[in-house]
């Protein structure tokens, strides 16, 4: 059975690279019937917080990225972590090493003036135990010294790392404490999982755990370290190239799918598909469609890939994604009534729509109440002859029909009355009723308002 994991540090927010890292171990694990686990990596105390992790989880169930089972955290498990260091000391594949600071330093020291490797060798790793001080110890892995390291990753492929290239890494400090290096090993074996899925820059530190599993004779898990992601320029990604939290993506208004469905093209691809949905990603997720080289952040492709998501989600769907954003954003819940014409309006609103405030703003004409207070644009178009033409309009919409094709009548016979184009008739029409220049057709809105409103709106706009 596939286990993966995802084992995020809570220093800060949710980063788009790691949302990525955790939407493939989600979707492998689901792809393969297995489990999804997370562990909060907050061993550095200092730089953990809770607010980070607590960003952490709003991150990943906005992104509906559900996990198996409790959330564990590895500071809390650090007496096992110590155990394991001392059984490592006990079969003799980890030794005391009592130098000190001081020691390590001078012989990095004259490594470098000699311009030998800098990587530490304790003079420690096979000292006789009855030649051992009375002092303070760290425990360090007895790495091999010869040969090579293999990794064979899923992305990467075979990866040799010669043995003289790893030190004997410490593993329990010497004020007791295990290391991040030795915590991780630990705590994916102890949970079982056997895929990891991260970051390239984590690939070293596979090397460097393998010696541990390999100390402690455990299986190594399968590995797949992806590229990291860059900017549009190609260029690592930083500050400089826009959002990097994902929580700023939520704010902008991109639904949930639709970042999934982007998320998981980033670095990800089935063929030529960019539009599917996580039913879909989840069916053809493998690891084999993992590209090696980094995938560059694309806001235009985003939008596009969430106009299509928009256009095709259910109406309640688009909902609750817009209860989402405003809680998101800090504006209050919809009220019954809004979410009641949102609700009847939603088919017009769909369409050419990238993010929820362009949707939003399109349904403006419903959410908002009389008086129609016009904006400037949209006054422009409310001169002495529109106001004529709506004012005649009223009679015959008082008596219509309330369907689609007489409305297009009146307005149509309308204008051609007066010798004009639709358009120009429709202008004024708009700004009656929406009181800005973009929104829905005129017809979409009268039919969505009801004959009541639309001639209360009229009546306003043309005294
Ligand atoms: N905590 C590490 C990070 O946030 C991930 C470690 C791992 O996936 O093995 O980069």
């Amino acid at each position: 059975p596939v286990v993966t994991r995802f084992a995020p540090s809570p220093t800060g927010f949710l980063h788009i690279g790691g949302a990525r890292t955790a939407l493939f171990n989600w979707l492998f694990a689901r792809a393969n019937g297995g489990r999804f686990l997370l562990r909060i990596e907050d061993t550095d105390r200092a730089r953990s917080t809770e607010e980070a992790t607590q960003a952490i989880f709003a991150g990943l169930d906005w992104l509906g990225l559900d996990h198996d089972g409790e959330a564990i955290s590895q500071a809390a498990r650090a007496d096992r972590h110590a155990e394991v260091a001392r059984e490592m000391l006990a079969a003799g594949t980890a030794y005391k090493c009592f130098s000190t600071q001081e020691e390590i330093e001078s012989f990095r020291e004259t490594a470098r003036q000699e311009g030998r490797s800098t990587l530490f060798e304790s003079p420690w790793r096979d000292a006789d135990p009855a030649t051992h001080p009375d002092a303070p110890y760290a425990l360090r892995v007895k790495a091999p010294r010869e040969g090579e390291t293999v990794i064979e990753d899923k992305v990467q492929g075979q990866v040799r790392v010669r043995n003289d290239q790893l030190d004997d890494m410490v593993i329990l400090r010497s004020d007791g404490s295990p290391t991040y290096m030795l915590a991780v090993v630990v705590d994916d074996h102890d949970m079982g999982v056997t895929h990891v899925i991260r970051g390239d820059d984590h690939l070293n530190n596979a090397a460097r755990q393998m010696t541990v599993y390999q100390a402690m004779g455990w299986p190594a898990p399968v590995w797949a370290h992806i590229p990291l992601i860059h900017g549009a320029d190609g260029k690592k990604l930083s500050k400089r190239h826009g959002a990097l939290g994902v929580e700023e993506y939520r704010e902008m208004g991109f639904p949930s799918p639709a970042m999934r469905n982007y998320l998981t093209r980033l670095g990800w691809s089935h063929g030529d598909d960019e539009v599917f949905t996580t039913e879909q990603a989840v069916e053809w997720f493998s690891l084999d469609g993992i590209g090696k080289s980094p995938a560059r952040l694309d806001l235009k492709k985003l939008e596009s890939i969430s106009g299509h998501h928009i256009a095709a989600m259910e109406d309640a769907a688009l909902l609750s994604e817009i209860d989402s954003f405003r809680a998101a954003i800090g504006a209050d819940p919809l009220a019954e009534a809004e979410r009641e014409v949102l609700g009847r309006a939603m088919y017009c609103l769909k369409d050419r729509a990238k993010t929820l405030p362009q949707l939003l703003e399109k349904a403006h004409f419903c959410l908002t109440q009389r008086p129609i207070e016009p904006d400037e644009k949209a006054s422009k178009s409310l001169d002495t002859v529109s106001k004529g033409i709506l004012s005649e309009l009223t009679p015959h919409l008082r008596n219509a029909s309330w369907s689609r094709d007489t409305l297009e009548g009146i307005v149509a016979g309308i204008a051609e009355e007066h010798g004009l184009g639709l358009g120009k008739v429709a202008q004024p029409l708009r700004a009656a009723l929406a009181g800005r220049t973009v929104s829905p057709s005129v017809f979409d809105m009268m039919l969505v308002l009801g004959r009541d409103e639309t001639l209360a709106r009229l009546t306003d706009a043309a005294a």
